[in-house]
């Protein structure tokens, strides 16, 4: 998979000086609006701060991204070029990134507002796009992969290649995070497609195809990818300030994988990127999160659980906070505490695959709390099924052996074995491949 990972063309070179930064040379893609030699040969000012405002976040510098893209916002495009009309959807974005969501959310509706009637397909499919990203990063999940599901369908339908990468990030996040594996991988190689072709910013996708990759068949079918973003350079700067949680998830891969010099490195590269850039809170808790991580220090992360505006964040610094308190025995009560708030944080945002994470954990506690009871899952299962049954059931007909099963489900494959059964008793089904077809039809 190290398509992904490609290097940034030959010649980019830039300035490593915090004061004098400038953003040089070029890249293949760029975002939204496809390759620079396709567009804006001339001299239009708010195309220039755009694409400064791209190369800035590329390598890994949000604030100056985040300056340059209000500067493109402000000047007026005088040529109507289409790429400059995207400019404040590319701001919204940076917004998102940074996790400034109410200057994001006042951004977008304003735009939306001042926006006519008839427009471009690209700018009706970015809009969707964007506006799904910013529901999915406020935690409004459900609404948010719709918007982002709606905007593909239209990018897809008008040839807006250079769109499809984000939003397909965000439908294998939120997949994952559902515990949705058919989705996931669906998106996942959607995403291989287009890195294929070179697209812009593949930082994400390689993190993302990462995960995908580790829920799969655990962390060392994901080895060679966790290497390679995290001794790349430019890709990790800018995963770094593209999603908050993926500083600390490559620490704890990494130290699943025994590589406690990959740990170490990403600690450097986000303490790095949290000093130049200590006005985003999130850049910042995600550096106190992996710092916290690998030195085993509770106070960062606290602080980061505090400090993080995005909820599934938050939950899982506190779920690694719990994981270090769970050692010392004068905090058993505290660190059921922690894990029944991420619980909590985990399912107000539809994450059930962490949500079930946390209930085998508090299960080793004595607490017990109905596997999987936090799926969105209203209403009468299907044949009496609880919602084990369910979430088993639905994974064994997309094809998964029972370890793997367990493996999305934490539980272990015996568990998952005696779910199964339970299943074929209601359903009145005698294999895998009848449960498939009957689950098939159901739906
Ligand atoms: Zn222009």
């Amino acid at each position: 998979m190290s398509y992904l990972l490609e290097s940034p063309p030959v010649g980019v070179e830039i300035s490593r000086d915090q004061n004098s930064y400038i953003p040089e040379r070029r890249f293949p893609q760029h975002p939204f609006a496809g390759s620079v030699d396709d567009f804006l040969p001339g001299s239009c000012e708010a195309a220039g701060f755009f694409r400064r405002s791209a190369w800035s976040w590329y390598d890994g510098r949000l604030d100056v991204g985040l300056q340059e893209a209000a500067a493109a916002v402000d000047v007026k495009c005088d040529d109507n070029h289409e790429p400059c009309e995207l400019a404040p959807f590319w701001h919204i974005a940076l917004l998102i990134k940074a996790r400034e969501l109410d200057a994001a959310w006042r951004a977008l509706n304003s735009l939306e507002m001042r926006r006519g009637a008839s427009e471009a397909e690209r700018v009706t499919a970015t809009s969707h796009v964007i506006r799904g990203d910013l529901l999915f990063a406020m935690g409004r999940v459900e609404e948010g992969l719709a918007e982002v599901n709606a905007g593909l369908r239209v990018a897809e339908r008008c040839g807006a290649r250079s769109l499809l990468p984000t939003g397909y990030v965000v439908m294998a996040l939120g997949a994952l995070r559902r515990a949705d594996m058919r989705a996931c991988l669906h998106f996942v190689d959607k995403l291989t497609g287009e890195a294929l072709l070179g697209y812009f910013g593949q930082a994400a996708g390689a993190w993302v195809t990462a995960q995908a990759a580790e829920a799969r068949g655990g962390v060392d079918n994901a080895a060679g990818l966790i290497a390679g973003i995290v001794t790349h350079p430019f890709v990790l700067r800018q995963l770094l300030v593209s999603e908050p949680a993926a500083a600390s998830w490559l620490v704890r891969a990494s130290g699943k994988l025994g590589a406690r010099d990959l740990a170490q490195a990403v600690v450097i590269a986000a303490c790095a990127a949290s000093g130049k850039q200590s006005r985003f809170g999130v850049v910042r808790a995600a550096a106190l999160h992996a710092a916290g991580l690998l030195e085993k220090d509770s106070c960062k992360l606290l602080e980061a659980a505090n400090l993080y505006p995005d909820r599934w964040c938050g939950a899982s610094a506190r779920e690694d906070l719990a994981g270090l308190l769970a050692a010392r025995r004068s905090e058993r009560n505290n660190t059921i505490h922690i894990l029944e708030s991420a619980l909590g944080a985990y399912t107000a945002v539809g994450a059930t695959r962490d949500a079930s994470r946390i209930v085998n954990k508090l299960r080793d506690f004595g607490v017990r709390r109905g596997a999987i009871r936090a799926v969105e899952r209203d209403g009468d299962l299907p044949h009496g099924l609880t919602n084990t049954e369910f979430a088993v059931a639905e994974l064994v007909s997309q094809g998964h052996t029972n370890n793997e099963v367990g493996r999305q489900l934490f539980i272990s494959r015996h568990t998952v074995a005696f779910h199964l059964k339970k299943v074929y008793q209601k359903m009145s089904v005698a294999s895998r491949v009848e449960l498939a077809a009957s689950w098939k039809a159901m739906q």
